[in-house]
């Protein structure tokens, strides 16, 4: 894994390809945030801008979410899939912070993961978006490039959080974070364009795989003549 100062120096390369990537997330409140990125697993963020103004406008804060039934809230977020493990934690979630946090939705970590449906990630898009906090949220975008680029090494995404926390000052925790997602969504898929990327010669995974394999496929040069000519003799 790449040292502390050479990860601040791809990650200082990367921004410079993204420039506005911190502004990507548009909601206004941190319940309104909450709801989104807990409606996002398994979706899109265009499939949950069309639900979330028709859902905000009926249940704006935890309190009116709290009251609501799973069968008047499934049919309004059914477009985001897995809608009833969805409604659950929506409706748990807002309960929970009716119950124990006044309606608010609290600015510590620890706190926001007690609360249903709400994992590590959600939780640090929250604090880093939306509460002011310093956060670094690991989704599969994350995971993959980091470990591609060689600035983390793990599959547990806790780990990696861990790792480019260390690594990085608290200030830049949520920008490394939004950084690394739209690389991974625009250059670094899956299937990855490494030559539109910004740090391609820093890249493990480019030098280890694709490089390779790309030598491996070049056309073999002609044998030189003259060169044959001359060991012959
Ligand atoms: S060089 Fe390729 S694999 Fe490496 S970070 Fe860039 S796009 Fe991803």
């Amino acid at each position: 894994m790449k040292p502390p100062r050479e990860t601040r120096r791809i990650l200082d390369k990367l921004e410079r390809q993204y420039p506005g990537a911190d502004t990507e997330l548009h909601y206004t409140t941190p319940f309104e945030l909450l709801v989104a990125t807990i409606l996002s697993a398994q979706s899109t963020d265009a499939r949950v801008n069309m639900v979330t103004p028709a859902l905000f406008k009926r249940y704006p804060d935890a309190r009116a979410l709290a009251k609501a039934t799973p069968a008047e809230l499934e049919p309004q977020i059914l477009s985001t899939g897995f809608f009833r493990a969805k409604a659950k934690s929506l409706l748990g979630m807002a309960q929970a912070l009716v119950t124990n946090h006044r309606g608010d939705v609290p600015s510590d970590i620890d706190a926001l993961v007690e609360l249903p449906g709400v994992g590590r990630k959600t939780a640090n898009v929250v604090l880093g978006h939306a509460l002011g906090v310093p956060g670094l949220p690991v989704d599969r975008h994350v995971l993959r490039v980091s470990n591609r680029i060689g600035v983390a090494e793990s599959d547990d995404p806790r780990v990696v959080e861990q790792q480019l926390c260390d690594a990085m000052p608290k200030a830049r925790w949520t920008r490394t974070s939004d950084t690394l997602i739209l690389h991974g969504r625009r250059i670094c898929r899956p299937k990855p364009l490494c030559d539109q990327c910004a740090v391609r010669d820093d890249c493990d995974y480019f030098r280890l795989v694709i490089a390779r394999a790309r030598d491996h496929k070049a056309p073999k040069r002609p044998r030189d003549k003259k060169r044959v000519r001359a060991t012959r003799r």
